[in-house]
């Protein structure tokens, strides 16, 4: 049979032969980190055969798609096991990869807890140390159920008899042949190919994710080819960990969530310190070339029918009903998932000319969307949000200046904010679209057009874009090297035809706009989160809710402490005085566990002499300054953005 190879050049080999025959004919090298095949864009395990002519590639361990199986062989055959080995009496539900990682839920007879990851690890180890190869097994429906219904798996059992499937039930073996898992497929040829892993921790998991069925213990791990692979990860996981925003949130007193309004934020007096500063900035960098407005957060059912988010929509808006005082019926009003239509009505008042466009709104619009609730996660998904949100009107030959104008915008906003890196994407036009090839065409060029004088890197993502028109994302990278995608500059050739937004041409006809959704920060909640995860806390001086705390080291220099207070707060800055009779470092620990930027400590020496000791976060040192001097660099350091 003829089998051709990614490269396009094939080989000839006998019938019957598998991908392991294939890669021994390729070369040794390649027979040796083989661990699965590709048949015809399919993964299948080394050892299957391949039938007649096709294209096949082979997956090494040291790929991504090789880790990927690494994993799940990991997972499915040696954690499964050894819990089996551990528990006898707990049974095996599913055992799937995720990034970086894996997860197994089982239920057991007895509680699992964080303190036992050590013993199965052990345990793993030890089935790993068999380097036992693994085998397949193809059987019927019903052969599968008798197998598992034999070892109890109740799980395993309802899997099966709810797939639509009747033969080629998947089941892998181990040397011994005394464990049996099904699975999908493929695994590694056998376990010497398992690197390096750790189980990171146990959480409870309904079955298939439903509140009504049994609560499964569900037990994650990572792994990687190597011990130094799997060191970093798990480094950059802890250092994550210090950094989430939730925890930071609390310990500096931002805001907080409860169960009487889920994914919405209750902002404590700091966090909406942040939250002001961080719109004020906004603001500021508007004031050129956009005109603020603001719209109704409450609209009639009858607009989001004409916009069409009715239709698509609904189930993600939060709706109200009220009794019409004029008519004998309700009136169905939904809060606003996003502020476009809302624009477009202000853009119909009165008559447009060309002459007025490009036409730029900004709303700092406050949006609900109804998530599901297993996806919200701090502020970075949340159900109430306020996008830095702004619609541009223009016409089709203005599309390449004002996406040159929104790049420079959103680089000089996030440059200032701390993010010198920032890639961006370009999505084109998918099957299913609104619009003439010729109006995508030249969109599509107009967008690469201008990020390529810009001189701008970007990758395109063919078909990815909406079925109204092509789009920007842009994605930052912060302090650990995670991606974030934020702002976004999206064409829209549907809602302003939809919503009959006009304006009058040169020759006097009329035309309908191009509409283009833009956001720089995408939501204030989320970008502080990532603020906040960014800066470990320690947020830039002028965006910092407690920017001063002068501490006094002993009583006879309150007054000398409250002087400085009140010459720093006549300048802007927020400042507070600590003068508890407490030592000087328990005061330093707790303001800079709190993340104030600045303490200044002052005792005698500094009051006689009128001078302040400066005391900044994460630095050891201290600075000292006369007192003048030092309101003035206090002072210059928060007008640098504010
Ligand atoms: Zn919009």
């Amino acid at each position: 049979m003829k089998i051709t190879l990614p490269d396009n050049s094939s080989r000839e080999l006998p019938e019957g032969s598998s991908g392991y025959d294939l890669a021994k004919d390729i070369g040794p090298g390649l027979a040796k980190s083989a661990v699965a095949v590709t048949i015809d864009g399919v993964q299948k395990d080394l050892n299957d055969v391949i039938n007649g002519d096709s294209k096949v590639s082979i997956i090494t361990i040291d790929s991504d798609e090789g880790i990927e199986i690494m994993r799940h062989t990991l997972t499915a055959q040696v954690l499964a096991r050894a819990i089996k080995n551990l528990y006898p009496k707990s049974k095996l539900a599913i055992g799937p990869t995720i990034q970086d990682g894996f997860y197994y839920d089982v239920e057991s007879d007895v509680t699992i807890s964080s303190d036992d990851l050590n013993k199965i690890e052990d345990e793993m180890k030890r089935i790993i140390k068999t380097k036992s190869s693994i085998t397949k097994k193809l059987v019927s429906k019903s052969e599968a159920i008798k197998i598992f219904n034999s070892k109890k798996e109740t799980y395993k059992e309802i899997i099966i008899n709810e797939s639509d499937q009747q033969d080629d039930f998947q089941l892998y073996y181990q040397d011994d042949n005394e464990f049996v898992d099904m699975c999908l497929g493929p695994h590694l040829p056998n376990l010497e190919f398992i690197g390096s892993f750790k189980l990171t921790k146990i959480s409870g998991a309904y079955w298939k994710g439903d509140s009504n069925n049994s609560m499964l213990t569900r037990i994650y791990g990572t792994a990687f080819n190597n011990e130094k692979d799997l060191k970093n990860h798990l480094d950059n996981m802890e250092e994550a960990l210090k950094r989430d925003h939730r925890k930071l949130g609390k310990e500096m007193d931002l805001f907080h969530f409860q169960d009487e309004a889920p994914g919405m934020v209750f902002w404590h007096p700091n966090g909406w310190t942040i939250y002001r500063k961080l719109r004020n900035f906004v603001r500021k960098k508007l004031q050129n070339n956009y005109i603020e407005i603001n719209t109704p957060q409450v609209i009639d059912r009858k607009l989001w029918e004409a916009s069409g988010h009715w239709d698509k929509y609904r189930e993600n808006m939060f709706t109200t009903e009220i009794d019409d005082e004029h008519a004998n019926e309700k009136r169905v009003n939904a809060l606003k998932p996003m502020n476009c239509p809302g624009h477009v009505q202000i853009y119909n008042q009165g008559i447009k000319s060309y002459k007025d466009l490009p036409l730029r709104y900004a709303e700092f619009g406050l949006c609900h969307r109804y998530e599901p609730s297993g996806t919200m996660h701090g502020l970075m998904r949340v159900r109430a949000f306020t996008q830095d949100d702004g619609h541009i009107f223009c016409t089709e030959d203005q599309i390449e200046s004002e996406t040159g104008l929104f790049i420079n915008f959103l680089s000089d906003i996030y440059a200032d904010l701390g993010f010198k890196n920032f890639d961006i994407k370009l999505s084109t036009r998918p099957e299913m679209r609104v619009g003439s090839d010729e109006t995508w065409d030249k969109a599509e060029h107009s967008l690469e057009t201008a990020i390529k004088n810009l001189g701008h890197p970007y990758r395109i993502d063919e078909g990815d874009g909406a079925f109204y028109g092509p789009k920007l994302d842009f994605v930052l990278t912060d302090a650990i090297g995670r991606e974030w995608q934020c702002g976004t500059f999206q064409l829209d050739f549907n809602l302003a035809d939809r919503l009959e937004a006009k304006y009058i041409g040169e020759d006097g006809k009329k035309y309908t706009p191009v509409m283009i959704h833009r956001a720089v920060l995408g939501s204030f909640e989320r970008f502080i989160g990532i603020l906040i995860e960014n800066y470990a806390g320690k947020l830039p001086f002028w965006l910092a809710p407690q920017q001063v705390v002068i501490a006094s080291i002993i009583s006879d220099v309150n007054d000398y402490s409250l002087e400085i207070m009140e010459l720093l707060k006549k300048e802007g800055i927020s400042v507070d005085v600590d003068l508890r009779n407490e030592k000087i470092s328990y005061k330093i620990r707790e303001h800079s566990s709190k993340k104030v930027p600045i303490i200044l400590a002052i005792g005698i020496k500094e009051k006689e002499a009128r001078t302040v000791s400066i005391r900044r976060i994460g630095s050891q040192e201290t600075e000292v300054l006369d007192l003048k001097n030092a309101i003035e660099q206090i002072t210059k350091e928060n007008r640098a953005l504010n």
